[in-house]
């Protein structure tokens, strides 16, 4: 069984502060987030995303649109690293196993690829992020705002590589040496 990063991606991974992202053109990422991927892989983790995607339920969105999306995230991160899987919860307001703060996009995957959830992350920018790697009983790295929850908030770590925005490689680097 091999420990596994669960990426959230908006506010993660890109930036969504300004507006959803609904087409491929809209995906900006962050700084250093190719080089913290990076290095995640590096140092033996599976990476993958799972995201919540209620817009697909809202009508904002389709699976085709979406994919379309990832296609170009995967395009992006060309060299870097490649994403087991990316994993999307498409439901709103049904009652859902798998929108986060639901556990089941995590334990669906690491059932699927046999992950070892007690040496795996959840990395998130919102409290749900946080309460579905519990549940799921993985580690946890909060983004932005402090999570006392969580077992690394982003806002504590001095090992910072950009001034400004999301520090991806701060908390990555944070988890290995977590991990060591
Ligand atoms: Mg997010």
């Amino acid at each position: 069984m091999k420990p596994a990063i669960f990426f959230d991606r908006d506010g993660v991974l890109n930036d969504n502060v300004n507006k959803h992202v609904n087409k491929p053109e809209e995906l900006i990422l962050y700084e250093g987030v190719p080089e913290a991927l990076k290095k995640a892989s590096e140092a033996g983790f599976e990476l993958f995303v799972v995201t919540n995607q209620g817009g697909i339920e809202l009508g904002h969105l389709t699976h085709e649109k979406l994919k379309k999306i990832h296609d170009c995230l995967e395009e992006q991160l060309k060299g870097y690293c490649i994403f087991k899987e990316i994993e999307y919860c498409p439901d709103f307001k049904k009652a859902s196993n798998c929108r986060k703060p639901e556990p089941g996009m995590i334990l669906k995957l690491a059932e699927k690829h046999q992950i070892d959830l007690k040496n795996s992350w959840m990395v998130g920018d919102r409290d749900t992020d946080i309460t579905a790697g519990i549940t799921a009983g993985c580690y946890t790295a909060k983004i932005g705002k402090i999570d006392p929850r969580a077992d690394i908030n982003e806002a504590n770590l001095d090992n910072r590589h950009v001034e400004r925005g999301v520090d991806l490689e701060a908390v990555v680097e944070a988890i290995i040496t977590e991990s060591l």
